[in-house]
């Protein structure tokens, strides 16, 4: 007959898929070797340093259920860290700013792709040079994090970079007084033509307005 006993241990996703001595961890009850972050581990007695690690197969749940008559604690833990609906704990924003649970081998991994913790926002900035940006993104997306478009979209990540320098060169032939239809021109050539940075550079040392025209009317 079945007993209501209830037992409710601290259940954590698995840390480490080997022991200190460098051994595969193992799921107890099908043998095979546990992922990182995809299996649960416990340490069913307190006095003792043993702990029990499964794989999140629905067999070996059940066996670990009727084992260790952790029923409530153990669904409980699982709807909430393996729920598909559940929000993604890792995530990168726009800015490269990462948050994630703590997890000692992504604080290497953060490490040593540059980044730098800030401790009063509890997170990890990227650096946001566009020529690291590869290989920071393929590292987090392997690690599984949601990285948001603005960051992790490499082509638009540089196409932003170009808007914000084409928006910087218009407002300054802006500046220079230049009428709207001579901006349309400028903006048309900054749209089109690699070309067009040189002109643009040479008639940035043209202060006289006549001779600006004279070379656009070159131009276009
Ligand atoms: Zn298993």
């Amino acid at each position: 007959m079945a007993t209501n006993t209830q037992n409710t241990y601290t259940y954590y996703k698995s840390r480490y898929n080997k022991d200190q001595k460098g051994n595969p961890l193992n799921c107890k009850y099908c043998d095979t070797q546990i992922q990182i972050g995809g299996a649960i581990s416990f340490k069913p007695n307190a006095s003792g340093w043993k702990y029990v690690h499964i794989c999140t197969k629905t067999s070996c749940i059940a066996e670990c259920i009727s084992e260790f008559k952790c029923e409530l604690s153990l669904k409980e833990f699982i709807a909430r860290e393996f729920n598909q609906n559940a929000p993604n704990p890792r995530q990168c924003n726009a800015q490269g700013f990462c948050t994630f649970p703590y997890d000692q081998n992504m604080l290497t991994v953060m490490r040593g792709l540059g980044g730098k913790w800030n401790s009063s926002r509890k997170g990890w900035q990227m650096p946001m040079e566009i020529g690291l940006r590869e290989n920071i993104v393929t590292v987090l997306r392997s690690a599984n994090f949601e990285i948001d478009g603005a960051f992790g979209n490499l082509e638009q990540a540089v196409m932003g970079d170009m808007e914000k320098q084409r928006t910087e060169h218009l407002e300054w032939v802006r500046s220079k007084g230049l009428y709207e239809f001579q901006i349309g021109g400028v903006e048309w050539l900054l749209r089109n033509t690699v070309a067009c940075w040189v002109t643009i550079w040479a008639w940035g040392k043209l202060s006289n307005r006549s001779v600006l025209s004279r070379e656009m009317a070159k131009v276009v």
